[in-house]
């Protein structure tokens, strides 16, 4: 095993952090273990563990070997003390913040939000006396009038879905530090090799596993990170009593997995990514590419600083609005037309009619959407099979 207080680096540390194979008959990769619940040696055992005075499982909706060896990488990789996964990134959302918020609190949070995010904050947490505000995070100005002495959390994400819009996470974190409110970052869309929000003043991310960290589109996951005692407190809480969201062993083993090639993954979308996003930006067919890697972002300096590399993800608008767009989509024979993100596989999505769908016409178009918005979640295909697909759709149109 790596001694964890050396420097290793991310790759290293997704590959090696927190298993010794010499612990388990020396298997090179760490058991799965299925198993609900831990056999205690004796009564005054099982007390010391539910006491916490003594490490160790009780019961696998609270923790499970092989999800501790998954939230001690995800913990590490994020710059984070502690980390708990969840069966989803849903999960993971609600059970931070169930833990955090209680009715008569506020939580304040961008106005362009992951669709179902934006439907538990507007008609969950609303309906159980949070008090839900939204602003436009990429004005500075605007957060400092919205937050409220009880604001107790300010979420956003960067890049955000779908129209990459991002926001300065040092900014944000130090207003909300000012005001004695907590900043919770969802970092699906960057993974931790692309931008670690906690170096940059946050003090809890939250990652749907699902996209680019399981990175093979065949599970359901996702995580939290954060320092240990708040942590804590999601985990014996949020998730064993309030949302009951654990990640199963077999997931958090597919997660451990996926996140062994993280690096390599995101070397190649980011690589493919800017390749398409130029191509798509030279086009006569299209009228917007949103893609924080090119000069022509209204954020790209910001980037530049925020981010190690402009991600896998693209927004496009063509000329012709919602018909065009549509025509692109259906003319589309590689690119798959799929919901979700972050897998092997180039997918494209039409916001405004799926993942965004829980908005109304007018939620939408006060929160940036267009109607007529593409987005493409490049895969690792051949670049030059991508370019070519995506070439004649958009000479199909
Ligand atoms: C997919 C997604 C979620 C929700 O995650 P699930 O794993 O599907 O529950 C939250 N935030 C972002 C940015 C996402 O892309």
């Amino acid at each position: 095993m790596i001694d964890p207080t050396q420097p290793f680096g991310f790759a290293t540390r997704a590959i090696h952090l927190g298993y010794d194979p010499h612990d388990y008959h020396g298997a090179l990769i760490p058991p799965v273990f299925m198993t609900a619940t831990y056999a205690f040696e004796d009564i005054a055992q099982g007390q010391r563990r539910f006491l916490g005075e003594e490490p160790g499982y009780i019961y696998s909706r609270v923790g499970n070997p092989t999800v501790s060896v998954l939230e001690t990488r995800l913990a590490s990789l994020e710059g984070g003390a502690a980390a708990l996964a969840t069966s989803s990134g849903m999960g993971a959302i609600t059970s931070a913040l169930w833990t955090l918020l209680q009715a008569g609190d506020a939580i304040l949070a961008d106005q362009t939000l992951y669709g179902c995010t934006y439907g538990f904050f507007a008609h969950g947490l609303a309906r159980l006396g949070v008090e839900v505000r939204f602003a436009d995070f990429t004005d500075l100005a605007a957060i400092e009038q919205a937050l409220t002495p009880n604001t107790k959390v300010l979420f956003f994400e960067s890049p955000a879905n779908p129209n990459m819009r991002l926001i300065d996470i040092a900014a944000v974190s130090e207003i909300a530090r000012r005001h004695g409110a907590l900043t919770m970052v969802d970092n699906t869309y960057c993974t931790p090799w692309l931008q670690r929000p906690i170096e940059l003043g946050a003090d809890l991310v939250v990652h749907s596993a699902t996209k680019y960290l399981g990175g093979h589109g065949d599970l359901i996951a996702g995580a939290v990170i954060g320092v240990k005692e708040r942590i804590d407190e999601m985990r014996f809480f949020g998730v064993k009593e309030m949302t009951g969201a654990n990640i199963s062993a077999m997931d958090a083993f597919l997660v451990q997995r996926g996140l062994k090639t993280l690096e390599l993954r995101m070397r190649q979308h980011c690589a493919s990514a800017q390749a398409i996003a130029e191509m798509l930006e030279a086009h006569p067919a299209v009228a917007v590419v949103h893609y924080p890697g090119l000069p022509s972002h209204p954020q790209y300096e910001l980037a530049q600083r925020q981010m190690r590399l402009p991600g896998g993800m693209i927004a496009l608008e063509l000329k012709g609005g919602y018909a065009a767009g549509a025509r692109f989509m259906d003319a589309l024979h590689l690119v798959t037309r799929a919901v979700s993100l972050g897998d092997c596989e180039s997918l494209a999505q039409h916001p405004a009619s799926m993942t965004h769908s829980t908005y109304t016409p007018e939620e939408r178009a006060r929160h940036g959407i267009s109607e007529g918005l593409v987005r493409l979640s490049v895969g690792l295909e051949t670049v030059e099979d991508l370019l070519a697909d995506i070439r004649q759709a958009l000479d199909a149109r």
